[in-house]
């Protein structure tokens, strides 16, 4: 025999219910048939009876939607005929006196507790009755004539040692399929109806299960099984296929919704296994829970599961230190108002001891404690006991965290590092748990990274925000749609663009954006964009593994860098604006990047993709000097004096690097050599100096007044310039020399401006906007290092700005 137990959403549809029937029917053997009330009528009974008490008249249409839910499903799965008629008729006389009783709440305006708990019994009263009808050759048998219960702490507890007497006696002999409404039961000395508490089906199953040593207990849902979180909060949560009775009991005792928790024990008790189900999918393999584990499952946990609803109170004070005891009257004072503890930690010097309960019960254990400890708190010995509300508890699972090392280590490390704060922690020495609580805003972004860093997700997550769609950024998002695939594939990771922003339009989703319409979600779904809003919904979305990516050359959008790293968000930026500001807060970034163990690279800013940063940090990590840098730093630049010609006067050449989109977006600031000081500082600071822009020598090669005005009027005047430029490079051609800028360090001292270089020279082959950096160090002495090719180009740079966010991902 087996019991098998359906929940509300298995029977609140007619697909499901007709699932039921199927499953039920082709059963081999006898079962017993536990079932819910359809899915969300036990709700709306408790929200109905709470109108009527409160003398709100509209109690009468959502009553009139229970009806509906129940008539509906039976003219619907019930094919018209006699048995649908006596279907209809049965609950009919039901509904008919929970209407009678609803209206006599709604005229004396008051609900007791015996009232509600008869009100609620009507849900699984009325789907039994449904089922019994649907089903085949099923028999009813209502539970409130076995499943007994005493009061105990204003709460009503089943009587087990009864209850089993009645069960074995009801069923002594088994009818090939009986029907027991799940939840509900009876107080065994004034027969009052009650029941099991919210869930309770399950455990009435598993209590009969128990009783009658069934071969197994089936629990048939609307999922495939237990997963390894919530899949309504991780949507890479997995069905696992086996646990063990102590997992499961320590996942579904934080919350794990998917079986009641006080279900477990009994059927543990009997070595009997519990199978979960899916009632939409029954060819899916489901959960087994068994006694010990039979496979050689390799990962270190099984899963993780929450409780939103924590409320943390400390009880400390130097006073308590060596006194013996305190922790016998906390636990006692709590017991006897019946308050439940379900985290309690306490640190080693003994002067505080933490308790995790419901917020419900926070306010009342405050005032039991308070008085438990008057005297001391009076004396000064210990502080007034207060709550801290509003957090949540999340338990980590899996009886493999046994003697395995390092697990609490890389649990609060990832923790850490996406900013989210443990504010308290208790393991067992039992180690199959690790349980903590943190700020419930938190929640969920605890769970993801959880679950990512856990290996428990398929691939790791990293969730992108891309700051400007222009060049770079666009080629950027291209490159990423290109790449995403393949990146899930082999590396098993999942690049999730959740934030896309330019200068006019703001778009944020936490589950990604469509990259290959980006464009028009922007402008459809998008909000208006601005600094603030920038700021707020990056910050705001607070989603774990996350990358703040800048595209743009706005001081504006540099100046989040630092609130970024401080909420534990990795920036790459393309923008050089931060590096080469002051060097001040170039440094201040890169430590608040350590400190909050995330990452701010900037690989771009110099050489677009070409790898100069890492290297001159591979240099110096490993012990070497820089002693002397000479670049051509500027693509733009390059592009300008290899483009001149008797055909291509100085300005027409300007214009087409801004045409070819090498230049800066102002054009102004490649010529001013102000890129290539901004590029050298940065260099130069890697390279271990604190160099400072206004501390580099700069020699123009066009005069200051031409960056003074409009860019209008720049682009006016600058064809003045193009005869002088012209006679030079004519001379120059005649000595085989070329015009190259070149931007120098040494000895501390930087320098930057227009060199005639012969054909000897490094740079003087230097093609199109190509860059080139020599690298003279201690190591690299005679013959210096080189590092040479593309300098500038959307690709190029995107592809560099890729690889930044490749290396935080460290795949
Ligand atoms: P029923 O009505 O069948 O008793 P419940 O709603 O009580 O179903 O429980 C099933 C639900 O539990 C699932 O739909 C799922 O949303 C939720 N749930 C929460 N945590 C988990 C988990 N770790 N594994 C599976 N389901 C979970
Ligand atoms: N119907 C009850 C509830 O919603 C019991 C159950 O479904 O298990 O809590
Ligand atoms: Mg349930």
């Amino acid at each position: 025999m087996k019991v098998l137990k359906f929940g509300g959403t298995s029977v609140g549809s007619v697909s499901g219910i007709l699932n039921v029937k199927k499953i039920v029917e082709s059963a081999k053997e006898p079962v017993i048939v536990v079932i819910s009330a359809l899915s969300g009528i036990t709700d709306k009974l408790i929200y109905t009876s709470n109108m009527a008490a409160n003398g709100d008249l509209t109690y009468e249409d959502e009553f009139r939607e229970i009806v509906q839910r129940h008539v509906g499903l039976i003219n619907e799965a019930i094919p018209a005929g006699n048995v649908q008629v006596e279907a209809q008729q049965r609950t009919g006389e039901l509904l008919n006196e929970l209407k009678d009783i609803l209206q006599g709440i709604y005229l004396i305006k008051d609900l007791s507790s015996k009232t509600s708990d008869m009100i609620v019994s009507y849900g699984e009263r009325l789907s039994s009755i449904i089922a019994t009808r649907l089903i085949n050759g099923a028999n009813y048998l209502d539970a409130r004539t076995f499943i007994k219960t005493e009061k105990k702490f204003s709460k009503h507890i089943l009587d087990s040692e009864l209850t089993n007497q009645l069960i074995k006696e009801t069923f002594k002999t088994y009818p090939p399929i009986a029907i027991v409404p799940g939840f509900i039961s009876s107080d065994k000395t004034n027969g009052n109806i009650t029941n099991l508490g919210r869930g309770g089906s399950d455990y009435t199953a598993a209590i009969i299960a128990a009783a009658l040593d069934a071969k197994g207990l089936e629990i048939w849902t609307d999922v495939d099984g237990f997963m390894t979180a919530d899949p309504r909060v991780i949507n890479s949560a997995y069905t696992i296929n086996e646990l063990t009775y102590v997992e499961a009991m320590e996942l579904c005792n934080f919350g794990a919704k998917v079986i009641y928790p006080p279900t477990i024990y009994p059927v543990c008790h009997k070595n009997i296994p519990i199978l979960i189900k899916n009632t939409f999918n029954p060819s899916a393999q489901g959960t087994t829970i068994i006694k010990e584990k039979c496979s050689s499952e390799s990962k270190a946990i099984k899963g993780i599961s929450s409780i939103n609803d924590t409320s943390l109170i400390t009880i400390q004070g130097l006073g308590m230190v060596g006194v013996i005891g305190v922790n016998y009257r906390i636990f006692k004072a709590l017991a006897k108002n019946g308050i439940s503890v379900f985290l309690v930690s306490q640190a080693s010097s003994e002067n505080s001891t933490s308790i995790g309960l419901r917020n419900d019960d926070a306010d009342l254990a405050c005032q039991v404690l308070n008085e438990e400890f008057a005297k001391e708190i009076e004396m000064g010995e210990i502080n007034t006991v207060t709550a801290e509300k509003g957090l949540a508890t999340i338990a980590i699972v899996g009886e493999n965290m046994k003697h395995t090392p390092g697990i609490a280590g890389k649990l609060f490390g990832t923790l850490g590092r996406n900013g989210i704060n443990v504010i308290a922690c208790a393991q067992g020495a039992s180690e199959t748990n690790i349980s903590f609580v943190v700020d419930a805003r938190f929640l969920r972004k605890s769970l993801n990274v959880i679950h990512d860093s856990f290996f428990l997700s398929e691939y790791q997550v990293l969730n992108l925000f891309i700051c400007g769609t222009g060049t770079v950024g666009g080629s950027l998002i291209e490159q990423i749609r290109n790449q995403r695939q393949k990146l899930m594939e082999e590396n098993g990771l999942k690049l999730n663009v959740v934030g896309i922003m330019d200068a006019f339009r703001a778009l944020f989703c936490r589950e990604g954006i469509d990259l290959s319409n980006y464009q028009g979600e922007l402008q459809e779904k998008g909000i208006e964009g601005s600094v603030q809003a920038m700021h707020d919904g990056v910050i705001g979305m607070n989603i774990f593994n996350s990358v703040f990516v800048d595209c743009t050359a706005s001081p504006d959008v540099a100046s989040l860098y630092k609130d970024f790293l401080q909420h534990n968000i990795s920036v790459v930026a393309a923008n050089k604006i931060a590096a080469s500001s002051e060097y001040g807060n170039y440094r201040e970034l890169k430590q608040i990047a350590r400190k909050r163990g995330v990452k701010y690279l900037f690989e771009t800013n110099v050489g677009a993709g070409l790898p100069i940063i890492n290297t001159i940090n591979d240099l110096i990590n490993s012990g070497d000097k820089i002693l002397k840098i000479e670049a051509v730093l500027s693509g733009t630049l390059n592009y300008i004096f290899n483009k001149i010609s008797a055909d291509i006067p100085f300005s027409h050449a300007i214009k087409m690097a801004q045409e070819e989109r090498y230049s800066e977006p102002d054009p102004r600031i490649d010529l001013s050599g102000k890129d290539v000081i901004r590029k050298l500082v940065i260099l130069a600071r890697e390279a271990g100096s604190q160099l400072e822009q206004e501390n580099v020598i700069s020699n123009l090669f066009v005069p200051e007044d031409y960056f003074k005005g409009s860019l209008d009027e720049f682009w006016e005047r600058i064809p003045q310039l193009d005869a002088e430029f012209e006679n030079r490079r004519k001379k120059l051609a005649s000595e085989n020399k070329r015009l190259r800028f070149v931007a120098k360090l040494e000895n501390g001292k930087a320098s930057v401006g227009l060199q005639e270089v012969d054909s000897k020279h490094p740079a003087y082959d230097l093609e199109g906007s190509n860059n080139i950096i020599l690298l003279t160090t201690a190591r690299y002495n005679e013959y210096p290092m080189m590092i040479k090719g593309y300098g500038a180009g959307a690709g190029v740079t995107a592809a560099g700005v890729f690889a930044d966010i490749m290396s935080i991902a460290n795949v």
